[in-house]
């Protein structure tokens, strides 16, 4: 028998260059709408590439505007049962952003943006101070609206005067309410001089043992003040997206295009907003174009996250009016009925690719929106262009969400509903089970404010308010506090297999044809699910 005619196996590489192509299909040619028509997320898969590092050492740093780059590509959505003040503060100490909503009064939002800045600081540049002649009631207070009570002491009460002690909660702990705060501050203060870096003052702070350190001028009056929890909180979030400048967080919020949106606008900013989001399922407006410009004109320092939307023509305009940042996405949120009733809309993954191919030729971010539910989908996301992942559905079940857990079936949950829902529009009150599935129990909130989520979804002449969203409810899913490190490392494994270090490398690679991609047919897709067992547990993280 002759020898079979092998080849050598110390020419594998070589041979491999011979192929005219890579395994595999471009990411262009995996888009080619023409013969595929569009695609979703689970319409297609990456194909592995080389490891040579660990998971640890991958990076996941994406700008999420032009101007703002974090630590990791999470956003929540701004939706009533996902995103409040408590949402924001943990999804920007992990590393990502929370949008506050706005399907309330621009009072209460812009509350819930103070709180964001509030909560993390370098040097507390206008912190609360009092005077000698204040009582240990209204230290009681601040602690109470605030949640601190380490307050300095001025000759006026204010900043700016000469300090002269300091109060914290251990100073009033046995104490009246009515007793005077000059008969229970502490006068022998570690100080520090105005004009020192924030690395020397947190020195100081960490040697003195202290809770604050108050910053001075030469005359002895109070200029700011450092806390040592903030030291604490550094410590606990390293990937906390902090401006650099204050090291307060991020505080991103939605409004919508109306002429009382400006107002509101203007509260969040005064409330120290970083970055706005207009809200409107088909960004392509004329409303929209004319409040970017007017935001640019008034509020420079913004920036300005424009959307929805999901054709480069949208984008084009957007991004003409001065867009920071796009949000990509229609019709494929987990509660939306948009594609079903208005027959607009298009699969996620294409309209991904597709503005993000032309968007990033602007130096212009884009986030995708809607339909991610689970790791995969966010690697694909990035993949396809994206900066970064908004997330509703798969956040509304965490502990920071808006809302009460409650049982449905025996399965523990909470409401999660669509902007776009009727129960949304007319502002049931999202904390109570819905009447059809749960009993009576439904309250109408109190009507303060114009309806947001009406506006976004439907028109004021209408009289038929056409739903663009449903209401239900989702699984518990713990706190977003071990939700969120679970998603940020399975994206490192996920792109470990890839063979990429980072977010930057992963496009660079998919743009110039190196990461190849595979479509799924359809017994494909069941192939890749679990498939075949009696009956499985399936835990994601531990
Ligand atoms: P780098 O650490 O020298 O690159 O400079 P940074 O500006 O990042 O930090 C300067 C100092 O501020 C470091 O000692 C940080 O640990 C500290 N730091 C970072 N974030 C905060 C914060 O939120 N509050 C306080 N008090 N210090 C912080
Ligand atoms: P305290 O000891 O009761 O003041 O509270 P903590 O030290 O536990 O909390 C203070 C937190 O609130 C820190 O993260 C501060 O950055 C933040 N904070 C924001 N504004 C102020 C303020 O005006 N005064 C104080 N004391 N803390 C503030
Ligand atoms: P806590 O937040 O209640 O634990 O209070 P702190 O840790 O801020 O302070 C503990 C005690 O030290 C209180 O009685 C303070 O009034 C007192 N203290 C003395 N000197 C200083 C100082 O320079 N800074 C601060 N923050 N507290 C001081
Ligand atoms: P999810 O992450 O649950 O798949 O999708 C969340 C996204 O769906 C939101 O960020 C928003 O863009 C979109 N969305 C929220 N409410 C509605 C709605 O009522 N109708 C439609 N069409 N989209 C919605």
């Amino acid at each position: 028998m002759a020898a079979q005619n092998y080849l050598p196996p110390s020419q594998a590489l070589q041979v491999l260059q011979e192929y005219e192509h890579q395994d595999g299909l471009s990411v262009q040619d995996l888009m080619n709408s023409k013969i595929h028509g569009g695609l979703t997320y689970n319409d297609f898969l990456l194909l592995p590439g080389r490891i040579d590092f660990a998971a640890s050492d991958v990076t996941v740093e994406s700008k999420i505007t032009r101007n703002i780059t974090l630590n990791t590509p999470f956003v929540s959505s701004p939706m009533d049962t996902v995103t409040e003040g408590r949402m924001a503060i943990s999804m920007a100490l992990l590393g990502g952003i929370g949008v506050i909503h706005h399907n309330q009064s621009a009072t209460s939002q812009a509350a819930m943006v103070r709180a964001v800045k509030r909560y993390e600081n370098g040097f507390i540049t206008s912190p609360v101070v009092l005077g000698p002649n204040h009582r240990v009631k209204e230290v009681l207070d601040i602690k109470a609206m605030q949640g601190f009570a380490g307050i300095p002491i001025t000759e006026d009460g204010n900043l700016g005067s000469k300090l002269l002690g300091i109060v914290t909660s251990r100073d009033i702990q046995f104490e009246d309410p009515n007793t005077l705060l000059s008969s229970v501050m502490t006068t022998s203060l570690v100080t520090a001089q105005e004009g020192i870096t924030l690395k020397e003052a947190n020195a100081i702070l960490r040697t003195s043992k202290k809770g604050k350190l108050p910053i001075i001028d030469g005359g002895g009056n109070l200029k700011s003040l450092l806390s040592r929890s903030d030291l604490l909180k550094t410590q606990s979030y390293p990937l906390a997206s902090k401006r650099p400048d204050s090291k307060q967080l991020y505080a991103a919020a939605a409004i919508g295009t109306r002429p009382a949106d400006r107002d509101r606008l203007a509260d969040l900013v005064e409330a120290g907003l970083d970055i706005v989001i207009l809200d409107s399922s088909q960004g392509n407006s004329i409303y929209q174009e004319e409040m970017i410009q007017w935001i640019k004109a008034n509020f420079p320092q913004l920036e300005v996250i424009a959307g929805n939307v999901v054709t480069r023509e949208q984008a084009a305009r957007l991004i003409a009016a001065g867009a920071d940042g796009l949000r990509v996405g229609m019709g494929s949120g987990s509660i939306c009925i948009t594609q079903e009733v208005m027959a607009v809309g298009r699969p996620q993954a294409t309209a991904v690719y597709s503005v993000s191919e032309f968007a990033n030729r602007f130096g212009v971010p884009v986030i995708a929106d809607g339909g991610i539910s689970n790791v995969g989908h966010v690697v694909k996301a990035l993949a396809l262009g994206a900066s970064a992942v908004m997330m509703g559905g798969l956040l509304a079940g965490t502990t920071e969400a808006p809302g009460e857990y409650f049982y449905h079936e025996g399965v523990r949950v909470k409401a999660y509903r669509g902007m776009g829902s009727l129960e949304a529009m007319e502002q049931k009150d999202h904390t109570t089970p819905s009447k059809d599935k749960l009993g009576p129990k439904t309250a109408t909130m109190a009507a303060n404010h114009e309806n947001a989520a009406t506006t976004r979804y439907f028109s004021e002449s209408s009289t038929v308010k056409v739903a663009q969203g449903v209401s239900g409810d989702v699984q518990d899913k713990g706190s977003v506090k071990a939700f969120l490190p679970y998603l940020y490392a399975g994206v490192q494994h996920s792109f470990q297999d890839i063979g990429v270090r980072s977010t930057r490398e992963l496009k660079e690679k998919v743009i110039s044809g190196t990461i190849r991609f595979e479509l799924r047919t359809a017994s494909a897709q069941v192939e890749g699910g679990v498939h075949g067992l009696n009956s499985y547990t399936k835990r994601l993280y531990a």
